[in-house]
């Protein structure tokens, strides 16, 4: 019999997720789609309140600039699908692409630089080590636990005798042609079933209209930023925006991944959050270092912890072909720790953009800048000079995270076992500005009015923020759901409010609670929370 194993902390989280309606498989009574998720009544107010975090900071009170002026930045919500050429422009046909793996045995599919490889060694009891040959397991923190696990398995079966840890895993990708014939697979036991790594794009394809031909083929987007450069122009024509300002965009993006895994962390479909700034070649340098510190202060104003965020600069053969240096938010996911994966990226795009659709649209998308204009001839520049140096391509500084992924790392922030809470163990300490419920409003039992006052409590709450109302069950299990689902206050209506017109409210972290007027409760509460998401 197979021994009993703990779930780990994601596995946790998700099925707190699955079973509070935080998020759900798609499609689940079919039996789901890999790399699909649906996100419940609460998972969509919390992402709501990360999206509406994101804009507000972005769009209607962005940072102020370096210079201690306010910046420009406008919003805009452009179509998933656009014009195929936009694609070939940006380079996502040519080379949005992963190298993937395929098994010809069982017909898995990976992602070839997921596929980490070291060689397998046992001490057999006679004290000889034998090699077993070199084998695949997919990267992430319980790699070296898989690797052991399976040539335990394989060493039972040829005598038995202690596995030796990895000596340190090799990327497939790295191995030579050779090499990699002699690889075991992930899910085989026998070597050179793996394939070569061939490029995959992962972009979706569709059609648009009725032929399905190969004029009429079209993609869905694999990110936002594309829809703010094919509309650059039309903004400079019709706003009054001027470099240096911002285009942010938040919406759903879609890529075929090879293997979508880690709960919403790599999906097929998910949602970004993106920001193109548009400044002056030589002011670009300065504003990314400007983006890098503003993007870190929000992470943090999200709740998320100092040790868990990180800041990790692409080396140069990672850096895309376009970008001149890119840096990496990253968070220490439960799943990558004591490592950290992808949060966001801040990239130096150049002007690789703007140059690319100019190029395959024939549009002027270069920018005169009247102000430097003023200002040069002010310093007795000569008129030639002028003239160069006003009319550029605007660089630009992408700030691009994911809102799914974000929803994630809110979870896992939040997330705490405590063993001496009553009713549950589990709980989210999700900052009470982000929490898709901020306040439980609940008569202690069914009768003797509560109830009446709870409902006339909670239909003015709710016009403040998001409110719940709940009479039934025993009020311990009533403040345990809260718990679970990270709701940071609870009112309770009980005998002595008929008597002395107070409500007890209790606090989610803390569990304490306080008597508080009844027509006190709004302005508590509305004090407590601050300016609220939700
Ligand atoms: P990765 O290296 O994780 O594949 P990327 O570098 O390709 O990500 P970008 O193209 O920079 O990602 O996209 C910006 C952000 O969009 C990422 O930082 C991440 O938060 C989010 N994102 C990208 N791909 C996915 C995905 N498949 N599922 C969920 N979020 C994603």
């Amino acid at each position: 019999m197979a021994e009993p194993t703990t779930p780990s902390v994601m596995e946790k989280i998700v099925s707190l997720c699955k079973r509070r309606g935080f998020v759900y498989p798609a499609s689940e009574i079919y039996g789901g789609l890999n790399g699909f998720w649906d996100y419940g009544p609460l998972g969509v107010l919390l992402k709501n309140n990360i999206r509406d975090w994101w804009w507000r900071n972005m769009v209607i009170t962005p940072p102020i600039g370096p210079d201690g002026h306010p910046i420009d930045i406008v919003g805009l919500d452009s179509s998933i699908v656009q014009n195929p050429k936009t694609w070939v422009a940006s380079g996502h046909v040519g080379g949005f692409s992963d190298p993937m793996v395929d098994d010809r045995e069982t017909k898995q599919r990976y992602r070839a630089d997921h596929l980490m490889v070291a060689a397998a060694r046992v001490k057999r009891k006679s004290g000889n080590t034998d090699e077993l040959g070199l084998f695949a397991v997919l990267s992430g923190d319980d790699a070296s636990d898989v690797f052991v696990k399976k040539i335990d398995k394989l060493a039972r079966k040829t005598g038995g005798g202690e596995v030796l840890p990895p000596e340190g895993f090799t990327p497939f990708t790295k191995l030579s042609a050779e090499q990699r014939q002699q690889v075991v697979g992930p899910d085989v036991s026998t070597p050179g079933t793996l394939t070569e790594p061939r490029d995959f794009n992962l972009m979706f394809q569709t059609y648009v209209g009725a032929l399905q031909s190969e004029e009429s083929k079209a993609y869905l987007r694999p990110e936002t930023a594309q829809g703010i450069f094919l509309q650059y122009k039309n903004i400079i024509d019709t706003t009054r925006v001027k470099v240096p300002f911002g285009v942010a965009q938040i919406g759903k993006s879609f890529r075929n991944e090879v293997t979508p895994r880690n709960f919403i962390f790599r999906s097929r479909e998910f949602e970004q959050m993106e920001m193109e700034w548009f400044c002056h070649p030589d002011e670009a340098r300065k504003w990314y270092e400007f983006w890098k510190d503003e993007r870190m202060k929000w992470w943090r104003s999200l709740g998320v912890s100092e040790s868990n965020l990180r800041l990790r600069d692409h080396e140069a053969d990672e850096l895309s072909f376009y970008s001149k240096m890119t840096v990496d938010i990253e968070y220490r996911y439960p799943f990558t720790a004591p490592d950290f994966g992808e949060l966001e990226g801040i990239a130096h795009r150049g002007e690789y953009d703007l140059s690319q659709h100019s190029k395959h649209s024939g549009q002027k998308l270069d920018y005169f800048d009247q102000d430097l204009q003023v200002k040069l001839k002010e310093q007795g520049v000569s008129p030639e000079e002028i003239k160069a140096k006003s009319r550029y391509v605007p660089n630009v500084i992408e700030p691009a995270s994911g809102l799914t992924r974000a929803v994630l790392v809110v979870l896992c922030e939040a997330y705490r076992n405590d063993p001496n809470r009553q009713g549950t163990t589990e709980m989210l300490s999700i900052r009470p500005q982000f929490a898709p419920i901020k306040c439980g409003v609940f008569p202690l039992v069914q009768k003797e009015g509560m109830p009446e006052v709870a409902e006339k409590l909670y239909l003015d709450l709710r016009q403040h923020f998001t409110c719940e109302y709940d009479q039934k069950q025993a009020i311990g299990r009533r403040y345990a759901r809260m718990d679970e689902i990270g709701t940071p206050f609870c009112v309770t209506i009980d005998g002595q409010t008929a008597q002395d017109q107070t409500v007890t409210i209790r606090e989610r972290d803390s569990m304490a609670q306080e008597r508080v007027a009844l027509d006190k409760v709004t302005g508590y509460l509305v004090d407590k929370l601050g300016n609220p998401c939700g």
